[in-house]
């Protein structure tokens, strides 16, 4: 069905393998049969080559929170295409995005900015590094931070290769990596605060930073414990390391990003997607004497240039996408995201089929589980072959999600949109289910329609 009403898609697909390997460039757009190519991004919708129209569930992996073509952004940035894109030196934009995250985010004192989420933990654990004169970098399993040598490791490794539970293994995502990479990387368990203690502490005086994210987002969106998060910060400070917060795809959750919800102070805070507007961005903002690291007007700092750090154009657009996310904008969208969970929670009771969703807020995944899952190794009990199919089903019911099951919600949505996607989503199980029958619930009982 996928591949009957994506003609268009598989031959722009062939024609684009000639010249990119595969014929996409993001390793996590590519699916099979072949990959969507998009036409259009109209607000809250997608339209591909083929005209389908789909509600865009994805918004770019989160970072659209106002959607496509937002009017207010995009006058913002056609102001200031007009008058340069980017310059050699410094310019008043970098000055207002940098003092609105400052406002906005409690731990944030100094910022600097860089190209993406990945430059942003980049620059980040070396901070953390030369500040505290420590090699090593905690992480949690099922944790991804950008694509990059100093973080690619068990983030979604095989259960084989993955040690035990409480003491994970430190995998590498592929071959390649920097040689040392993965002996400077620790892996801790994600939500389980005793065995993250108990590996952690022996490590004391050779440990620089933890870094993790508030909601798991490649796992799941799984949302930390709070007091998984509350005792990172308490074991960190104990212990004289950084804690880096990784908030490139929560800071949606709320002006002060998901740590003004869990009520922690982080060292430093990662940021990216929704700060640039939907143009490429990435920045680090945090304590002014670990960022002041990065003045180049201090005796031996520590040298960070990108020829697109902070360009005008992303700015523009970044500070316009901000001034619209307002604290009530926040609290609206979390609420529906919280109904559109519940929902979907309810879909896989009424079917008596493995059908959940986990998040926080805006942003949610659905899992094909009988219960919404706590960590990464919980989520991969889920069918792989049934998740792809579900994405696929997705796709062919106008619901554009990631392959994974992740969703999330932009401003121009509202109840009518959730419905809409609700029912989409309910005639994807009942489609994948018909193709390749889930397990059904232990204690539930399948509906006349979907039997
Ligand atoms: N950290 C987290 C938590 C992310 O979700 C991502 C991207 N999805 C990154 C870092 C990397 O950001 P980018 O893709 O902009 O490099």
């Amino acid at each position: 069905m996928y591949a009957a009403r994506t003609v268009a898609s598989a031959s722009r697909a062939a024609e684009a393998s000639r010249v990119m390997p595969g014929g996409d460039t993001r390793a996590i757009t590519w699916f099979l049969p072949h990959p969507l190519f998009v036409e259009e991004g109209r607000g809250c919708e997608l339209v591909d080559v083929d005209g389908n129209v789909y509600l865009d569930l994805l918004s770019n992996y989160t970072s659209l929170v106002h959607g496509h073509a937002h009017p207010a952004i995009t006058a913002a940035v056609a102001r200031q295409a007009a008058r340069g894109t980017a310059f050699a030196a410094a310019h008043d934009g970098q000055v207002q995005l940098a003092r609105l995250l400052c406002e906005r985010v409690g731990s944030v004192e100094r910022v600097r900015f860089c190209n993406s989420g990945t430059e942003a933990v980049m620059l980040a654990l070396r901070l953390a590094r030369a500040f505290t004169g420590r090699p090593l970098v905690a992480k949690a399993e099922g944790g991804y931070h950008g694509s990059w040598d100093g973080v690619e490791a068990s983030v979604e490794p095989e259960p084989a290769t993955a040690g035990s539970r409480e003491r994970p293994a430190t995998v590498p995502e592929s071959e390649g990596l920097l040689p040392g990479a993965a002996e400077s990387l620790v892996v801790i368990p994600f939500n389980d605060l005793a065995a993250a203690e108990a590996i952690l502490e022996p490590l004391a005086d050779r440990l620089a930073a933890v870094i993790i994210e508030p909601v798991a987002g490649v796992a799941g969106t799984i949302p930390a414990d709070p007091e998984y998060l509350q005792g990172l910060r308490a074991l960190t400070q104990r212990l004289g390391a950084l804690l880096v917060l990784d908030e490139v795809i929560t800071l949606r959750l709320a002006p002060g990003g998901a740590q003004a919800l869990y009520g922690v102070s982080p060292d430093l805070t990662t940021m990216g997607k929704i700060i640039g507007g939907g143009l490429p961005v990435g920045a680090v903002g945090g304590r002014e004497e670990v960022m002041a690291l990065t003045d180049p007007g201090r005796p031996g700092f520590l040298p960070h240039s990108g020829t697109f750090n902070g360009n005008a154009a992303t700015t523009a657009a970044g500070v316009a996408a901000l001034e619209l996310l307002t604290a009530a904008e926040c609290e609206r969208l979390n609420g529906l995201g919280d109904r559109f969970r519940e929902a979907i929670c309810a879909l896989g009771a009424e079917l008596g089929l493995p059908v959940t969703a986990s998040g926080l807020g805006s942003l949610l995944t659905i899992h094909l589980l009988d219960e919404p899952p706590g960590n990464y190794r919980e989520a991969r009990r889920a069918d792989p072959e049934g998740v792809r199919l579900l994405h696929l089903a997705l796709l062919n019911e106008g619901v554009f999600a990631a392959r994974r099951g992740m969703l999330c919600l932009s401003t121009l949505m509202g109840e009518s949109e959730v419905e809409r996607a609700l029912a989409a989503i309910r005639r994807a199980v009942l489609a994948v289910h018909a193709e390749r029958p889930l397990p059904t619930r232990a204690a539930g009982e399948l509906v006349a329609e979907a039997r």
